[in-house]
């Protein structure tokens, strides 16, 4: 059914879809003219050390990027940026057009936003960490509801009825009452998974999502991303999933210190790369 991997042992087949058709519906009334995320001549630097160097980069409704790069190239920093988890040293990133971070107060001047309309703009992406980053002391299910509960208000029974419903679509009802400590990182991952998208976020980010994973694990959590791609979710995954890149993304990055240094659809980039720093990194990991 799938180019990866055997489902783990014991986990149910995925369900067929994962989102809700509303939210596919209002994923796919985002404008198609506008980019979902942005970033504008990124800078971020760490005492002194340019992480990111005036990296731009956007991303249309429905289209899924791929980053590849050597350890330490910034990938990670740039998700956060995207993610509004770090601040900028310069740049823009702006969500559906419009900034985060700050508003635009006439004549070219910037004020920041308040923290609370920050943690609003935030809502808008979702994003999955290289490791799990789960509360070890809730369930999978505690996990997926805590922000429903916490951040959205819900009531404890409808955010229930909402992790369960999402438990179940990424193949883990059976598991809804286990603690992390007693998954496997692929089933932890996806539980990481059900827990942004329960927040209904325009962007979904991964980090690395299955490079911490044995790699017989990592079968299902690529399904997962793939079958949310395939729904129209908008998506940039950091990964040295060759087979991934290739067959789910619509284009290919390639970040080297702090910039990015190659875009392309992923058949020019895996088989005709321009840059050769990107066919050096290539021969490397292939
Ligand atoms: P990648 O994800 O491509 O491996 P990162 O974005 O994690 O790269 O890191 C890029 C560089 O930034 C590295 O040199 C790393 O040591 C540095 N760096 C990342 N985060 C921090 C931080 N919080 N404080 C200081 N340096 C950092
Ligand atoms: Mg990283």
């Amino acid at each position: 059914m799938s180019r990866y991997l055997p489902p783990e042992e014991g986990d149910p087949p995925l369900a067929r879809r994962i989102l809700d058709p509303e939210v596919i519906a209002e994923l796919q009334a985002l404008p198609s003219e506008v980019p979902v995320i942005e970033a504008i001549d990124v800078h971020r630097e760490y005492a002194g050390n340019r992480v990111l160097r005036g990296v731009s980069f956007s991303i249309g409704r429905g289209e899924v990027k791929a980053i590849l790069g050597p350890s330490g190239s910034g990938k990670s920093t740039l998700l956060r940026c995207l993610a509004l988890l770090e601040p900028l040293d310069g740049g823009q990133v702006r969500i559906e057009g419009a900034l985060v971070g700050a508003r635009e107060a006439g004549s070219g001047r910037f004020e920041p936003l308040t923290e609370s309309a920050v943690a609003r703009q935030r809502l808008d992406v979702g994003m999955v960490f290289q490791r799990f980053n789960l509360f070890p002391h809730l369930t999978a299910l505690g996990n997926v509801m805590i922000a429903l509960t916490e951040v959205r208000g819900l009531s404890r029974d409808d955010a229930r009825l909402i992790a369960d419903t999402m438990l179940e679509r990424v193949g883990l009802g059976h598991r809804r009452t286990f603690y992390p400590s007693e998954l496997s990182g692929g089933q932890q991952q996806r539980v990481a998974i059900a827990r942004a998208l329960v927040m209904k976020p325009k962007v979904m980010l991964f980090d690395e999502p299955t490079s911490a994973l044995d790699p017989e694990l990592v079968g299902d959590v690529l399904r997962v991303m793939e079958e949310l791609a395939r729904e129209g979710m908008t998506m940039v995954v950091v990964t040295h999933e060759i087979g991934f890149a290739r067959g789910v993304a619509s284009r290919v990055l390639m970040m080297d210190d702090g910039q990015i240094i190659e875009d392309a659809p992923p058949d020019d980039f895996f088989d005709n790369p321009q840059q050769p720093r990107t066919r050096r990194f290539l021969e490397a990991v292939v």
